[in-house]
């Protein structure tokens, strides 16, 4: 359904949203995404009428994907929640969350130490709003720039560039390095742009629009840049790629968002457009495992189907489950937060108890804080799908 930009007069009021709102089945607290998206944006439109439940709704986009009349629900509470913000003093809690990129940048000197103080400051993060048994994760001690930088990568005439995002550059750079390892593996040579910042989701779901407009305009020269020059942009993370392909679009409104997006492929995506085209490398070797899936809500949101589990099905031996059970609760650091911490684990216990119950003890997810919350809630290791592409490549050679 073609999203109807910033109009709340299409909803119908036929409660679908709400019924796929899984904020709304886990606390009476958030008035659901009809009251606050579309009806409250009409009152909106006309005076500064903001609804305190507002807070609650963690941008997982559900109620989007579900709305049969294309409202864009979720942008709607955004802007409102960005306009509630525009005189009001922000909270330090909301600050830290919204700006990691800041913070890793900060930290990237010593992110051992960093780690360390993270961990003997929980009960003061408490003090400030920040939950003190959330998932929060710990920086890696080299970033995906760094790495990158001292990687020899064999020059092919094609090449990609990589969007890394800055839970991949900052906490999980292995990922990264899966990822050019396999783009390797298929000829591909691969280009990181310094100048990409945030992408700015962090910045969105508290409320600093204008901060992540500023971003959103920085990355979108860059990317149309390559896009310009026919080279396709890659991401691993989901929330990064809806960021630079959608909702700067429905956010911002930033001219030549349309054209690059066509473009800007998630990693899996690609390769299996790869496999359409009879180009991808499948000299996988054998794995005899057994994992367990799950789709991320922005993934899902983008409307791709699951790109990873038809990518690892090509892989002998491997058997990967989907878990098919919603969304994980942690939408971002929204799950980080101490009033939306039990929220988040009540939205997640569908998705933990059919991974404890499948006996699986590893599961595969393309989101970052997805799986942080995957491996805290259902006590399990795990991975991104290009992992195990990567194992399977290596495999082969063995
Ligand atoms: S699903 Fe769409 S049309 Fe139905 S109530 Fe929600 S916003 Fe309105
Ligand atoms: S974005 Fe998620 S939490 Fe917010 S209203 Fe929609 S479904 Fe509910």
């Amino acid at each position: 359904m073609k999203k109807h930009h910033n109009n709340p007069d299409s909803c119908t009021a036929c409660t679908v949203c709400i019924a796929n709102c899984p904020v709304t089945a886990a606390t009476r607290k958030f008035r659901g995404p009809k009251m606050v998206g579309p009806t409250l944006e009409r009152m909106r439109l006309s005076q500064d009428d903001i609804e305190p439940s507002l807070e609650y709704c963690s941008n997982c986009k559900n109620c989007d994907m579900s709305c049969p009349s294309g409202v864009p629900i979720s942008t709607l509470n955004m802007l409102a929640r960005a306009k509630y913000f525009k005189n009001r003093k922000r909270s330090l809690r909301d600050w830290i969350l919204s700006h990691g990129e800041k913070m890793a940048k900060l930290s990237a000197a010593t992110p051992g130490m960093a780690n360390f103080g993270m961990k003997m400051s929980r009960g003061i993060l408490k003090k400030i709003g920040i939950s003190d048994k959330a998932p929060l994760p710990a920086y890696a001690s080299k970033s995906f720039s760094k790495l990158f930088k001292n990687l020899k990568q064999t020059s092919y005439p094609d090449k990609v560039v990589f969007y890394p995002g800055c839970f991949i550059n900052y906490n999980d750079p292995q990922v990264g390095m899966d990822f050019v390892a396999v783009m390797q593996a298929n000829k591909l040579e691969v280009i990181v742009e310094e100048d990409f910042v945030c992408c700015g989701s962090p910045l969105v779901v508290n409320g600093f629009l204008d901060e992540a407009e500023e971003n959103a305009k920085q990355n979108v020269q860059i990317l149309k840049k390559w896009t310009d020059k026919g080279y396709p942009i890659i991401t691993c993370c989901t929330s990064c790629g809806l960021m630079l392909k959608q909702e700067y679009q429905e956010l911002f409104h930033i001219e030549g968002v349309a054209e690059y997006a066509k473009h800007l492929y998630d990693a899996d995506e690609f390769l299996l457009d790869l496999h359409d085209q009879g180009r991808l490398n499948t000299n996988f070797g054998t794995l005899n495992e057994k994992y367990m899936y799950h789709a991320p809500c922005h993934l899902r949101a983008q409307g791709m189907g699951l790109p990873g589990v038809e990518l690892l099905a090509l892989i002998p031996g491997l058997d990967v489950q989907d878990a098919d059970a919603g969304c994980c609760g942690i939408s971002g650091n929204y799950g980080f937060k101490d009033d939306k911490y039990d929220i988040s684990m009540e939205i997640g216990s569908g998705l933990f108890k059919a991974i404890k119950d499948s006996g699986r003890d590893t599961v595969v997810s393309e989101c970052g804080t997805c799986r942080l919350q995957i491996g805290h809630g259902a006590n399990v290791k795990t991975l991104h799908p290009l992992t195990l592409v990567r194992k399977s490549y290596e495999a082969y050679h063995k």
